[in-house]
């Protein structure tokens, strides 16, 4: 590396800040394995640890981008498969990309399509096995299979629009042309999503299916990347599945870590599928512990505060989540305590804050009383407002685990949120959070 490129501020890649000394350890090399660092993206950077709000179809549901940039977001991430069915994804790309045509100037995510695909598009909303899905190797406890609306073979997979039931072809070429034309700082390879009702054996299959697809993603990625020299660079981060199984998951990233074609290499990594409570911890320090230091990692689809502290000691950078503003359309707020839901009788006449000192826009101009009445009344602002304030306090969350890492307070923030959180006035709020 000569003089000039090292003093230039990278646009492209992580940079590798601090690492978490009181956290977990790797169990084959006794590293730390938590970190803190920069996501540098030709949109701007991102400090990490981070949670990134979900844009699902270009848009943080019900909040304007200009909320969503004040209550603290550095990105948003949104969904490759819905924004390809509708608008279509030559609309976005007519438009300048996904962040000029949301209005959103800060950087952007998308995800590669996969898990609507196999999972929406499937018809088994919450029993995502494709093993059940009338293949004739069902166990005999798993309900009967309902319509199949996902194939998959080696080169893809057949799919119907969840919109009208159309049928559509997802393969790693085609994935990698619609991320393409979204625009996005931040793409991801198209991969097979298991489940744990899956055998070892289909998750072996899977796993293989899915090396291959990334190896196709990465040419796709380089040729569209040499076709489009008119638009920033996008990164490419392939994705790790292999389920519950050390083996499967340490192999998958050791692969994907290592894997270049024609000189392209993944630039971050997804951590993706089955994901039991308990263990995440353990799986991603074992993905961790394979991946090189020198590349971001995302975990998709976590916002439970003890899920974040488990995540992040074990190595992950970045997050994202619907469920902060899906819960709050039905009114469940989130506070240090545990979550509320603000329809309760109790807060009618209630003109404190959601939250007390809790600085986000909502609380610092409305009440509960207000809000109460607003989903009473089934007022949109009332999801406006609970989604700002569920959003700022997952987004803040992390932001805090990061400045705690960095002056040396992690453990005993940790014990603190946790101990308050789980222990909350509140208690745990699950009715109506689906
Ligand atoms: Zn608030």
């Amino acid at each position: 590396m000569n003089e000039s490129a090292v003093n230039e501020p990278k646009t492209t890649g992580f940079t590798l800040e601090t690492r978490l000394e009181d956290g977990a350890r790797g169990t084959m090399t006794d590293r730390p394995l938590g970190r803190t660092g920069i996501l540098h993206t030709p949109h701007g950077d991102i400090e990490t640890p981070a949670f990134i709000p979900v844009g699902t179809k270009a848009t943080v549901k019900a909040v304007l981008p200009e909320s969503v940039k004040d209550l603290g977001a550095q990105a948003v991430l949104a969904n490759a498969y819905h924004l390809y069915l509708q608008p279509g994804s030559d609309i976005v790309d007519e438009a300048g990309g996904l962040g000029a045509f949301m209005n959103w100037s800060g950087p952007t995510y998308t995800d590669s399509g996969g898990f609507q695909v196999l999972s929406l598009g499937s018809g088994f909303k919450k029993v995502l096995s494709e093993e059940f899905s009338g293949s004739g190797r069902a166990d005999a406890e798993v309900a009967p299979a309902k319509e199949r609306l996902a194939d998959i073979d080696d080169d893809g997979v057949w799919f119907r629009s969840h919109l009208d039931g159309t049928k559509h072809r997802f393969t790693p070429e085609v994935s990698m042309r619609i991320q393409h034309e979204l625009g996005a700082d931040i793409i991801f390879a198209f991969d097979e999503l298991t489940t744990l009702l899956n055998s070892r054996g289909y998750q072996e299959d899977a796993l293989e299916r899915t090396r291959l697809w990334a190896e196709r993603c990465l040419e796709a990625h380089r040729q569209l990347t040499d076709d489009r020299p008119h638009r920033p660079y996008q990164q490419l981060f392939g994705v790790i599945q292999g389920a519950q199984y050390e083996d499967l998951r340490r192999k998958a990233s050791r692969d994907l870590g290592a894997m270049e074609i024609n000189g392209q290499r993944f630039d971050g990594f997804g951590i993706g599928g089955a994901l039991e409570k308990e263990n995440l911890g353990t799986i991603v320090g074992w993905v961790s512990e394979e991946l090189p230091e020198d590349r971001a990692r995302h975990l998709l689809g976590i916002s439970e505060p003890d899920d974040f502290f488990a995540a992040v000691e074990a190595g992950a950078d970045t997050f994202d989540c619907v469920n902060p503003s899906r819960v709050a359309r039905n009114a469940a707020i989130y506070s240090p305590d545990g979550r509320f839901n603000v329809t309760r009788s109790q807060f009618k006449r209630d003109f404190g804050p959601l939250v007390p000192n809790c600085e986000c826009y909502t609380c610092t101009h409305y009440s509960r009383a207000y809000i109460h009445h607003a989903f009473k009344a089934k007022e949109m602002i009332s999801s406006t407002l609970a989604t700002i304030h569920n959003e700022y306090f997952t987004v803040k969350l992390v932001a805090d685990i990061r400045q705690a890492m960095r002056d040396g307070s992690y453990s005993e923030f940790k014990s603190e949120t946790l101990g308050r959180f789980y222990a909350g006035n509140w208690g745990r709020v699950d009715g109506g959070l689906g």
